[in-house]
């Protein structure tokens, strides 16, 4: 029951590449980062490989909710504390990307439920903050217009914000149907990058290339870059529902763990409860999505449930560019705090200008070197990455697998050895090495998808320790 709603008819995956191969530009990475780099920079000319671990928009693509949105949250107060043209450029960014998908959309006709929508942010809470966050969008340029106490969702609310001409889209629909101008290699799943010869190993091929892009949702490469010091995973859940409700516009909620709201066909779409991977505080992530279901539409019958996570930067803004300051041969495209389908198309764009050599107005607000990427909450990062990097692996598990009840998981001592281990409803257990293959962080049990969950940068393992997403490039030993 666990898989999104972007149920697309996939293609098996190509055939993974064995050997040794020259290429000119190598984009690693095939979810829409990858594949909106690997398309922009084709179209200019350039010859591009794309390679991708395993199948192409299987990773946090493939299960997100794909809201086009200029609206998100209360990122434009926040960024206009630092300065109101940074937020000014920032909405551009998001509402240029619309626009590139539109055009992209009618240029090769794809047909991918693209859709403009009217988008609302209200307060149940906090009317002051709401205001403050319409400021800002207004100072930004954003024609934002503010509707005082209604009832939206049938919830009561204070205020809200609402955007006009956003959009969404089948993001797997508009991924098929864009033209692949470019090579793609799938079930190569790179382990090692020389950086200073720009040479990628898989398991079988090694592939010399003159410009990587890093396109891998958390960068692989933690020196140079030190990109897991700038950025942590964040996971959300999400239902899709049928009810006799239909939404004309997308919503978005206003306090921590808030919810998104959209209409796909005749489903509405329901995500959030958003928390820090590897840090899960309870089992009931799809019930309390489904409490909240019937709350706004009465009685509906869920036919999805899905979650991922998506990579948080300290100041909201993706990071795009050179990879670090001193190597022009490698870039990075990431971070785009759960609203990657906007920052992916800016993120694309700037990087084919970067490598074309033209002037991107919004290539110093994406850059990785900029001076916000660290912030007050680095230190907290820091002292959480700590504890779970250096304290937890050396402490000793108050169980056994013997205290484990049926269908629940937890670092335990089993035979003497603290282990990652998974008891299943048969009793049976799935015994796995207790630290994540990374930076040998200490794993956590997520019991709403019974997954291994790295608490420091989000790596992901099945009970039997199969890797479902890095940064970590290889399984868990058993
Ligand atoms: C639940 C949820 C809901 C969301 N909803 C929205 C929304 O409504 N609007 C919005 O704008 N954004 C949303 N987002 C965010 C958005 O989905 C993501 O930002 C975006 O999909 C990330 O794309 P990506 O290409 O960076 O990563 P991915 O899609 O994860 O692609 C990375 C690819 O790299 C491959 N890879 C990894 N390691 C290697 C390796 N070593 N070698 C080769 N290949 C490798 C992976 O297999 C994967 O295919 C949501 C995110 C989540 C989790």
């Amino acid at each position: 029951m666990q898989h999104s709603i972007w149920n697309y008819n996939y293609k098996a995956a190509g055939a993974g590449f064995k050997g040794e191969k020259k290429c000119d530009t190598v984009v690693v990475g095939g979810g829409i980062a990858g594949v909106l780099t690997a398309y922009q920079l084709a179209e200019k000319g350039i010859n591009v490989t794309l390679l991708e671990a395993e199948r192409l928009y299987a990773g946090t693509t493939h299960n997100t909710t794909a809201h086009m949105d200029c609206l998100q949250g209360y990122l434009y107060c926040d960024l206009s504390k630092e300065s109101v043209q940074k937020a000014a450029l920032y909405y551009e960014s998001q509402r240029d990307a619309i626009d590139e998908y539109e055009r992209i959309i009618s240029k090769h006709g794809i047909s991918c439920h693209f859709t403009r929508s009217d988008s609302f942010l209200f307060t149940t809470k906090n009317i002051e903050k709401l205001m403050t966050e319409y400021d800002a969008l207004k100072a930004s340029g954003a024609p934002a217009e503010f509707i005082g106490a209604s009832t939206l969702l049938k919830v009561h609310t204070l205020g809200a914000i609402k955007l006009p001409r956003q959009a969404h889209f089948n993001p797997l629909e508009f991924l098929e149907g864009l033209p692949k101008n470019f090579e793609i290699i799938e079930n190569t799943r790179i382990l090692k990058v020389d950086v200073k010869d720009r040479i990628l190993y898989s398991k079988d091929a090694v592939i010399k290339a003159d410009r990587i892009i890093i396109a891998t949702g958390f960068p692989i490469i933690d020196v140079p870059g030190f990109y897991f010091l700038k950025m942590y995973k964040s996971h959300s859940y999400t239902i899709a529902i049928k009810t006799a409700h239909t939404l004309e516009a997308m919503y978005q909620g206003d306090l921590q763990n808030s919810l998104t709201y959209r209409q796909y066909e005749d489903n509405i779409i329901i995500g959030g409860l958003d928390h820090r991977s590897g840090r899960v505080d309870e089992d009931r992530k799809y019930d309390r999505l489904e409490e909240k279901a019937a709350e706004s539409f009465g009685a509906s019958k869920t036919t999805h449930r899905w979650s991922a996570n998506d990579c948080v930067t300290f100041d909201g803004v993706p990071l795009v560019g050179a990879y670090n300051k001193n190597d022009n041969g490698l870039y990075v495209i990431t971070g785009f705090n759960k609203w990657g389908m906007t920052n992916a198309m800016a993120g694309a764009c700037v990087l084919r200008d970067i490598i074309n050599g033209k002037k991107n107005k919004f290539q110093p607000l994406f850059s990785p070197f900029r001076k916000k990427t660290q912030t007050g909450s680095f230190l907290n990062n820091a002292l959480s990455t700590v504890n779970n990097l250096i304290i937890k692996p050396i402490s000793v598990p108050s169980i056994t697998d013997a205290e484990l009840l049926p269908d629940s998981g937890d670092i335990v001592l089993h035979n003497g050895r603290k282990k990652a281990v998974y008891k299943d409803s048969d009793g049976e257990l799935h015994i796995c090495e207790a630290l994540c293959k990374h930076l040998k962080c200490q794993l956590q049990f997520n019991p709403n998808t019974k997954t291994w969950d790295c608490p420091c940068h989000g790596s992901r393992f099945d009970i039997h320790g199969k890797l479902i997403v890095g940064p970590a490039t290889e399984d868990l030993d058993l």
